[in-house]
């Protein structure tokens, strides 16, 4: 059925484990999530990127994970992630899409608090939740970089005053982790993510899961992180699947590749420990 990420982020917050977003970016990618999914009976946070438009635009998206999510026998949200325009988040919220991302991020926090406090009121009005980020999430080819300096690492006492001033209902935390892929593992800060969670009522979300780490994420989802997000790892698995197998038919080539996507959620599931 298709849900909000209010419940399932409720009980995640309780059991101390995270649900995992899985990005999809076509019908066969979200078909492979959410009949995964299924086979294990756990909640799905199935997300569709803005950045993913090239690929399918949002129509088809909101077709697709509307008719995919309705007629699942488990939990499934249905989610925008990294909107980044207002416009466009309006309009998956008005497609129907249950969940949205409003990544102002980059923005001043002033004007972080803004936009993501607009997108939240119009989200409520129509019965979607918001999840809006904190401390920016780099790319994994600047981590480097980022080991160097405290300052992309989300402050707390912001992220508590973020949280009450907008009234999202989630928050992206920045404690280590990158998009894409790593050279080496990150170093994540659970002692900041304690004590952001220690002050912050709303479920924490993680992105950059891909190539995190198993027992980083593990860790993650026992500290306080309700929803990580993997993108990269379906890919990559995807790819992995077809040079081991060298399919030489395009029907086996994406049943090799729906196999590793269906295999990495199955791991990641276990990972997080999603009831
Ligand atoms: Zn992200």
């Amino acid at each position: 059925m298709l849900v909000t990420t209010k419940e399932m982020f409720e009980k995640a917050q309780k059991g101390n484990y995270a649900i995992p977003a899985a990005n999809f970016f076509d019908f066969n990618s979200a078909r492979t999530y959410v009949e995964t999914a299924e086979k294990l009976n756990k909640p799905l946070i199935l997300a569709f990127a803005q950045a993913h438009m090239e690929e399918i635009s949002l129509e088809e998206a909101a077709l697709v994970g509307k008719y995919l999510a309705e007629k699942a026998t488990v939990p499934v949200a249905l989610h925008l992630d990294h909107g980044q325009d207002e416009n466009i988040i309006k309009q998956a919220i008005d497609l129907g899409f249950s969940s949205v991302m409003i990544d102002a991020s980059q923005d001043p926090i002033v004007k972080n608090i803004k936009r993501s406090k607009d997108i939240a009121e119009y989200a409520h009005q129509h019965g979607v939740v918001v999840e809006a980020e904190i401390g920016h999430v780099g790319t994994g080819n600047s981590y480097e970089f980022k080991e160097t300096t405290d300052t992309i690492y989300t402050e707390v006492e912001e992220t508590a005053r973020f949280a009450v001033e907008t009234g999202v209902d989630s928050l992206a935390v920045s404690i280590g982790t990158a998009h894409g892929e790593y050279k080496g593992i990150p170093k994540i800060s659970f002692e900041r993510l304690k004590e952001i969670s220690n002050v912050v009522a709303i479920p924490l979300v993680l992105h950059g899961g891909s190539s995190s780490g198993d027992e980083n994420l593990s860790k993650c989802a026992q500290g306080g992180i309700s929803k990580i997000n993997i993108f990269t790892d379906f890919i990559v698995a995807g790819m992995k699947s077809i040079e081991k197998h060298a399919p030489t038919d395009l029907f086996s080539l994406r049943k090799y590749v729906n196999e590793a996507m269906a295999e990495t959620l199955t791991h990641y599931y276990e990972v997080f420990g999603t009831k």
